[in-house]
């Protein structure tokens, strides 16, 4: 399988900062199809871990469609809360999925741990699995991260999710103050593509 080359690939997120990205890494050769397209829900995310549910969601979209699928699970880790929230990063947005609420989740729970957490470096990393699959053949499922610390106030309005109060490591400003092209070029996703390519 992984010698044939794909042509056609589904890309499995309702996510639409997602989506955009992931379609700037695909080569223009292959033709990518959204999910948004054959108006499907997703699945419900019962792995423990980002590579578990990245494999659920392939794996799922896969077999709805009867196309190749490449799936994202990804999510912020924060050392001060034990890495939560993980692979409920999107739960802590609510029913919703209300990303400001996700952000005032994160700085209650800091402030929970450590009244002082904003005179300290609170270590953290966005984690993106990301897997291909055919029907339910795994063809691929690897893993990328980026290191950084969470910032003690958001900032800047690029972007999705927790981007604006991430800082990677030797950066000054949050995701969400970075140009799309600038964080692209850094990010888990990024990095976990590179490993996946290959296969594509
Ligand atoms: P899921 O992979 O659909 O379960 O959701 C992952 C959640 O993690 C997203 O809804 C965001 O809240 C967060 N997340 C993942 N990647 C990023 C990113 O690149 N920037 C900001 N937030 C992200």
């Amino acid at each position: 399988m992984s010698k044939q080359k794909i042509n056609k690939l589904l890309i499995g997120t309702n996510n639409k900062g997602k989506l955009r990205e992931i379609r700037s890494l695909i080569p223009k050769s292959i033709k990518t199809l959204s999910i948004s397209e054959f108006n499907l829900k997703s699945p419900v995310e019962n792995g423990k871990t980002f590579k578990e549910n990245s494999l659920v969601k392939s794996r799922y979209f896969s077999k709805k469609t009867g196309l190749i699928c490449l799936a994202d699970d990804s999510g912020l880790e924060i050392d001060f809360l034990d890495k939560n929230p993980g692979i409920y990063s999107a739960r802590w947005g609510g029913k919703h999925r209300d990303f400001n609420k996700a952000i005032e989740r994160v700085y209650r729970e800091l402030n929970k741990i450590d009244k002082n957490w904003k005179n300290k470096k609170v270590k953290a990393r966005f984690v993106c699995a990301l897997s291909i699959s055919y029907l339910n053949k795994k063809i691929a499922c690897v893993l990328g991260k980026v290191e950084g610390y969470i910032s003690n106030k958001p900032k800047g309005k690029n972007g999705f999710g927790y981007d604006p109060i991430f800082i990677p490591l030797k950066k000054r400003k949050t995701f969400g103050e970075m140009k799309p092209s600038q964080k692209y070029k850094i990010d888990h996703r990024f990095q976990a593509f590179k490993k996946i390519r290959k296969f594509l």
